[in-house]
This record gives structure tokens, C-alpha cells and sequence, in this order.
């Protein structure tokens, strides 16, 4: 990948705690060169402690933008002129854009999580949906899902109480779409087989430990649920295994993780990224190797 720097160059990056194994250099870099666009992308490990430094400095020199990233999400708000509506919602910023000296962020993770669905012809208007998780990501889609006139959401959770909050912002805030429940076998028949779309936001079958899985029986499937799972590596969990063989569409997480970029980039530079250069870029970031080893 090649990049010209000199004096008109503007500057991009990420700040997060750690951010060495993070995707996004390699992702805005290459959005950059192929749109040749005068952009670096740089990758800046903040700690907790100098995050409003970080954020002040960053300003202070004319920073184009940046993404957010674990742990600073939530914490970053503060420091931010204006925030969207849609990122107080999700109670986590993932962008910010630095315009004439002021800050303002975004969250474009549910925005990439639709857009990954939207590109295997998936839309969430008028379905009900059941989404296993209630943390920070599963907080952000379950708000667009709502913003994109979903019928129903049905949060299921370890601890109920997360899954509560997500239900109550959605509730009190969007419209009275949605219910919640503690995640075990029993809730998720009940509320499984009338599901049109089912959402994997934990962890669980992440790499290393692939073999696990959310839920050990899915027998309710059929084939006409989507399935979808936010991990991305590996690219086929346990739990998108099960769901193919039981005639499910599915969807792993890379879409949303190179349509959250996509998003970014967007905010940043006011260049519509064409599904040509998206379909580029999918294959440059396995052309790399990222996903050889998955
Ligand atoms: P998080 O805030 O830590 O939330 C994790 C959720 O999973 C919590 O609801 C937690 O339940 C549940 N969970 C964790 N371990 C569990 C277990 N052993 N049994 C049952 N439930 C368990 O994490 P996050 O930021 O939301 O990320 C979640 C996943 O999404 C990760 O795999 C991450 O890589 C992926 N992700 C992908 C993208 C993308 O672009 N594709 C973007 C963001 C995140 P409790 O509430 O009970 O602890």
C-alpha cells in the first residue's frame, strides 16, 4: 500500500487500550490509497488516565477524526463537543470528526451491522428479532435494529439486568417494541421460534476457544431465520455451523467490522465508498492474510 505524506496530509487513527492487533489501520489505509485520498491512518495505544489528553491534543493539532475504541467508548463522550442522538442512545462513541476545531462523535456499529445485512439482502423492517447478549455491541444494533423499524427485539442475557437496560432505552426512547429475559434453553424456544432474525453478541466461539457455542440446542431452527454472528474470527463459528446445517441463512461479523469502517471514512471524508471498493477491500483484507490462519 502506498502513501505520499507531505504537508497537506490529514491525519486519521484510533485511540483504544490496546489497539496493536486492531484492523482499522489496514482498513482506512487502504480506503485512502484506492480512493486517492491525502489521509494516514494511525494507531494510538491511550490509556485511561490521558484519554482527555489524548482527546485535547488530538484537537489541538488539527486531527482530522478518529475511531474509539475498548476501553474508551463510553469514557470519551465527556471530552466531545456534540454527540449524535443515536450514539447517547447507545451510550458509546466509535468516531469522531473533528470539524473547524469542534469534536463531534458517532456510533456506526449498528450502522455497519445493518449494512452487512443489507448486503446479503437481509432487512430488519418489520421482523422480530432475538439477540443473544446485552453488552456494548449488542446495545448499539439492538438500537438501530430498533431505529430501523424492527417489529419486535427480544434481548436474552446471563445477567437480565443488562439485557433490561437495552429493553428500557429501546422502550422509553425509540418505540415499545421491546422484551427482555434472562438467556437459558427454555427462553430460548419460547422466544426463538417465532424469530425472524437470531443474533449471537457474545463472545462465545470466539477464537481461541471456538468450540464454545451460546446455546447447545437449535433444534427450533428452520430454514427461515437468518442467523447471524458479530465474531469474525473465526469467519464460521460453531454456532453458524449448526444454523447452516439446519438450511439457515447466515452472516458472520466481518461485514459489520468493514461497514462500521466504511461508515467512519464516510463521516470523515464525505466520499461515498462504492460496493465496488467494499467488495475490494474484502478481498484485499484476506489478500493480507488476516483471515488465512482462521
Ligand atoms: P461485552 O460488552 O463484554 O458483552 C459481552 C456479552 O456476552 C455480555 O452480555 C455477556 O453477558 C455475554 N457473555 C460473555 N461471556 C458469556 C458466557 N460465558 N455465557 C453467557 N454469556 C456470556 O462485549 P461486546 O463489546 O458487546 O462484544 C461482544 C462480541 O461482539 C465479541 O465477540 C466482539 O468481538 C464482537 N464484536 C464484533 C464487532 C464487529 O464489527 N463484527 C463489533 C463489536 C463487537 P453478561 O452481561 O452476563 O456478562
Amino acid at each position: 500500500m502506498e502513501t505520499h505524506i507531505n504537508g497537506y496530509t490529514k491525519v486519521l487513527g484510533i485511540i483504544g487500550n490496546p489497539v496493536e492487533h486492531s484492523f482499522s489501520p489496514f482498513i482506512h489505509n487502504t480506503l485512502s490509497s484506492k480512493l486517492h485520498l491525502n489521509y494516514v491512518y494511525v494507531p494510538f495505544r491511550v490509556s485511561s488516565e490521558e484519554l482527555q489528553y489524548a482527546v485535547r491534543g488530538f484537537k489541538a493539532a488539527g486531527v482530522a477524526g478518529f475511531n474509539v475504541t475498548i476501553p474508551h467508548k463510553k469514557n470519551v463522550i465527556r471530552y466531545l463537543d456534540n454527540v449524535s442522538k443515536e450514539a447517547l442512545l447507545m451510550g458509546a462513541v466509535n468516531t469522531v470528526k473533528n470539524m473547524d476545531g469542534k469534536l463531534f462523535g458517532y456510533n456506526t456499529d449498528g450502522e455497519g451491522f445493518i449494512k452487512s445485512l443489507s448486503e446479503e439482502g437481509v432487512s430488519v423492517k418489520g421482523k422480530n428479532v432475538l439477540i443473544l447478549g446485552a453488552g456494548g455491541a449488542a446495545r448499539g444494533i439492538a438500537i438501530k435494529i430498533a431505529l430501523e423499524g424492527a417489529d419486535s427485539i427480544v434481548v436474552l442475557n446471563r445477567t437480565p439486568e443488562k439485557a433490561c437496560e437495552i429493553s428500557t432505552i429501546i422502550n422509553d426512547n425509540i418505540r415499545h417494541i421491546s422484551k427482555y429475559d434472562v438467556l437459558n434453553k427454555e427462553t430460548l424456544l419460547h422466544h426463538g421460534i417465532s424469530c425472524d432474525i437470531l443474533i449471537n453478541t457474545t463472545p462465545l466461539g470466539m477464537y481461541p476457544d471456538i468450540n464454545q457455542c451460546p446455546v447447545e440446542d437449535m433444534d427450533f431452527l428452520h430454514p427461515g431465520i437468518v442467523v447471524c454472528d458479530l465474531i469474525y474470527n473465526p469467519l464460521k463459528t460453531v454456532f453458524l455451523e449448526k444454523a447452516e446445517k439446519k438450511g439457515c441463512k447466515i452472516i458472520n461479523g466481518l461485514g459489520m467490522l468493514l461497514f462500521q469502517a466504511i461508515s467512519s471514512f464516510q463521516i470523515w471524508t464525505g466520499i461515498r465508498v462504492t460496493s465496488d471498493i467494499y467488495k475490494n477491500l474484502q478481498k484485499n483484507v484476506f489478500k493480507e492474510g488476516f483471515f488465512n490462519s482462521l
